[in-house]
């Protein structure tokens, strides 16, 4: 049985549908993976998540490497039953949060955040060198050094236990030159060797290991990185990095890379998008080919008072901390058959909670924002399965509620 059990594909466009084969179980695709960072996913339980349609979760390598430790982890039988979710996790590598905290300032300046602030919201670390063999840096916690390089972060995925672990990588920022992107893919691409090498030698049965795909906004490098990262007998594909400035920037970077992946060698493995999870971005990235996708939106917005709801001109977005909900006796979304919108709370009472920081209203409307997407991704899958997605897609994206 393949890894990816492709079982209908979108004449239109790339967009495929199907069964991932994972060691803890199967994940309908395409699919939307909730963040579990810190090995929770913040305000639910895990059987409430799956109770909402999920098949997996991503757990965060860089933050549990720090707190409470892989070895921890490990010898408590590793993050599966720590956390109690029996279904397939997806770790990533800890690249993305080691070299947030190393362009910092860098970040920081395009984003017009305070300086000290990673690019995941927690207090910057500090980097003390980037080398051949890895990164040391500070860890945000308690000031301590800490070491991480590919062996590291294949060893940590490996005492987690997670049923796909990505390999370690350098994250470039979106306005670095292209000469350092050029040489920051090919670190990449040597540090992904020593991944497969060490995975290959003391990886955890059943685990597989997804290459990731660097190379900027430039259209050499992203192809090159996805013909080497196919080439390199990796079980499956992830596409990370900065994708661009806008959206438009994005999907033709990602269009690149899926380009190139489903001529080549790795057409039939899986790919997963990274750090992307906006509702115009997950529909144009399942017809872009991509199978998983996963962010910290749904759950992010809905812990600082945000709802999703079908309204592409607000980005799918609705701010109970606004006054104008303050009397509105109305539901949240009408018709919505999430479990959060079943006891009809009104969108005043939703205002009232937000405002008073209430965590029952991180925790309605981060399960309100999990049910929208489950359901988007489910339609889609559908949709998929009976050659309708391009109807479908027009639909969800003029407003149509998932
Ligand atoms: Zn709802």
């Amino acid at each position: 049985m393949p890894l990816l059990d492709v079982r209908s594909r979108d004449p239109g466009s790339r967009a495929r549908a199907g069964v991932l084969h994972l060691a803890h179980g199967p994940v309908r695709t395409p699919a939307f993976v909730p963040l579990a960072t810190k090995a929770a996913i913040k305000t639910l339980e895990p059987h409430e998540v799956a109770a909402l349609g999920y098949d997996m979760v991503l757990g965060n390598t860089f933050h549990l490497f720090l707190a409470p430790g892989h070895d921890l982890i490990g010898g408590l039988g590793g993050l599966h039953r720590f956390m109690r979710w029996d279904g397939p996790i997806i770790t990533d590598s800890g690249g993305f949060q080691v070299f947030s905290m190393g362009h910092g300032a860098v970040a920081d300046e395009i984003k017009g955040r305070a300086p000290g602030v990673g690019a995941d919201g927690h207090r910057a670390g500090r980097v003390s060198a980037i080398e051949e063999r890895g990164v040391t840096f500070r860890s945000y916690l308690d000031g301590a050094e800490r070491f991480m390089g590919p062996e590291t972060s294949m060893e940590v995925q490996a005492a987690l236990g997670s049923d796909i672990a990505l390999v370690f990588d350098e994250c470039t920022p979106f306005n670095v030159s292209r000469d350092y992107t050029a040489r920051s893919t090919e670190r990449t691409h040597r540090w992904l060797e020593r991944c497969l090498a060490w995975h290959g030698e003391h990886g955890p049965p059943g685990q597989v290991v997804y290459g990731i795909v660097q190379g900027g906004v430039h259209e050499d490098l992203r192809r090159e990185s996805s013909q080497v990262i196919a080439a390199s007998g990796c079980d499956g594909v992830a596409i990370g990095g900065s994708l661009g400035e806008h959206k438009a920037q994005m999907y033709e970077v990602v269009d690149w890379a899926a380009d190139e992946l489903e001529r080549g060698a790795a057409a039939g493995r899986p790919r997963h998008l990274l750090g992307i999870g906006d509702i115009d971005d997950l529909l144009r990235g399942v017809e872009l080919g991509m199978d998983t996708f996963d962010c910290a939106m749904p759950t992010r917005l809905g812990r600082h008072g945000m709802a999703i709801v079908p309204d592409p001109e607000r980005r799918w977005r609705l701010d109970l901390g606004k006054a104008r909900h303050k009397l509105a006796d109305e539901p949240l979304m009408e018709g919505c058959p999430c479990p959060a919108c079943a006891a009809g709370y009104s969108r005043a009472y939703l205002h009232y909670l937000v405002r008073a920081r209430e965590v029952t209203a991180m925790r309605l409307l981060t399960i309100h924002n999990l049910a929208y997407v489950a359901r988007l991704m489910a339609s889609l899958r559908a949709a998929i399965g009976d050659g309708t997605l391009a109807a479908r897609v027009a639909a969800l994206r003029g407003g149509a509620a998932p």
